[in-house]
């Protein structure tokens, strides 16, 4: 296949961990006959110290016109203090926006090579974990009316959580087909005890559900999900939940799996395109050292060839490669637990992975 790929490596590790998947793509490429053509974009703090704007059209364009899209990740102390519309992480929502992905797929896999660097407790540890989260992308409070006002006690700030019974009911549809393909179970988390919008996101819920009727559906409070991610882990399968509550959620299951640096993600809408990240941003602490891990784009990448291109073979060898390095006992700074042994650099954990493939 002959695939373009755009490429928003964007700010921090950004690049380093893009160039990694890169690497691995090619590797791929070579291996199995498919020629993968990369178009770098502007996007982020990168985009705004180069054009002044976040997200600059012709990065939209190129992106829309491409196969696919690989990021990185955007943002930094830098760009902290510029006025909300001009934050690099503007173009995050922007890019989800112009390409319709309204559903954003994060597997958190706890790998047997990596559990003794898991903070739970060794009975909880023993029972695995292995979820998918399910996150709404391009509804809710992030992307609701919000501004600032004078109110009785001075200025006042607010952002609107608003979800319409379509937005519920298709990313419904993605978290019971993606059941349907594992163990068959949907937990929906929401927060139907308080807010309106969580009622309905229950009731739209229920009515999918209704279709599927060999699917367990559950609902649960988001207080009592976040215990139970902690306590009992092996619970969950398919996780579904609006934008804020899986942003938060996914970065706790990322703890359990052991780091941040290990999960990937895919953003999709109803086309095949989709935009491919690790769940971790742009670690301003480790940039340009070649610390980071690259585990987690990497991993982005498989998913890539699997949702956007249907190369699930290609995919699968990606993430052999990574169980091998990891079984071989190779570990970046964030995932060495106690060992006393050196870590590897961003470059060197990605020479281990191409060697796997
Ligand atoms: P972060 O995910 O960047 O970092 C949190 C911690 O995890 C840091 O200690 C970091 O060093 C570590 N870490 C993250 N990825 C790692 C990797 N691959 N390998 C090793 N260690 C890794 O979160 P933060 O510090 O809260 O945010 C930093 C910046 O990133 C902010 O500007 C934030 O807005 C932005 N951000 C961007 C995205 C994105 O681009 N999708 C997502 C989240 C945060």
């Amino acid at each position: 296949m002959d695939l373009n790929i755009a490429l928003l490596k964007g700010d921090g590790i950004g690049p380093e961990i893009v160039d990694s998947t890169v690497a691995v793509l090619e590797k791929i490429g070579k291996k199995f006959g498919h020629r993968f053509t990369f178009t770098p974009y502007l996007a982020g703090g990168c985009a705004i110290d180069a054009t002044g704007e976040p997200l600059p059209q012709e990065t939209v364009d190129g992106c829309k016109a491409s196969d696919s899209v690989l990021l990185g990740a955007v943002g930094g102390p830098k760009w902290d203090t510029l006025p909300g519309h001009l934050r690099p992480e503007r173009a995050l929502l922007g890019m989800r926006s112009a390409l319709g992905l309204y559903t954003n797929i994060r597997p958190a896999k706890l790998y047997s090579a990596l559990k003794a660097e898991c903070l739970l407790r060794e009975d909880i540890v023993a029972k695995g974990v292995d979820l998918v989260m399910i996150r709404e992308l391009t509804g809710g409070i992030y992307f609701g009316e919000r501004g600032r006002r004078q109110g009785a006690m001075g200025e006042e700030a607010y952002d609107t959580e608003c979800y319409s019974e379509k937005e519920v009911e298709r990313i419904a549809r993605v978290a019971f087909e993606t059941a349907k393909k594992r163990s068959k179970k949907v937990t929906s988390i929401d927060k139907a005890n308080v807010l309106e919008s969580s009622r309905l996101w229950r009731e739209v819920m229920h009515r999918v559900a209704a279709e599927y009727p060999e699917i367990e559906c559950t609902d649960m409070l988001v207080d009592n999900a976040a215990m139970q991610l902690i306590k009992n882990p092996s619970q969950f399968d398919v996780v579904v939940t609006s934008n804020m509550f899986g942003d938060i959620l996914s970065d706790e299951s990322s703890q359990i799996t052991g780091s941040i640096g290990l999960l990937p993600s895919a953003s999709l809408g109803d086309s095949k395109c989709g935009m491919y990240e690790p769940i971790h941003g742009s670690a301003p602490d480790i940039a340009g050292q070649n610390k980071s891990n690259p585990i987690a784009t990497v991993l982005s990448g498989a998913m890539m060839l699997r949702y956007s291109f249907d190369l699930e073979e290609e995919a699968r060898a990606i993430e052999a490669a990574v169980d091998n390095v990891l079984n071989a006992g190779w570990r970046t700074a964030d995932i060495l637990g106690t060992s006393t042994a050196a870590p590897l650099s961003c470059t060197e954990m990605t020479e281990k992975i191409l060697e796997q493939i």
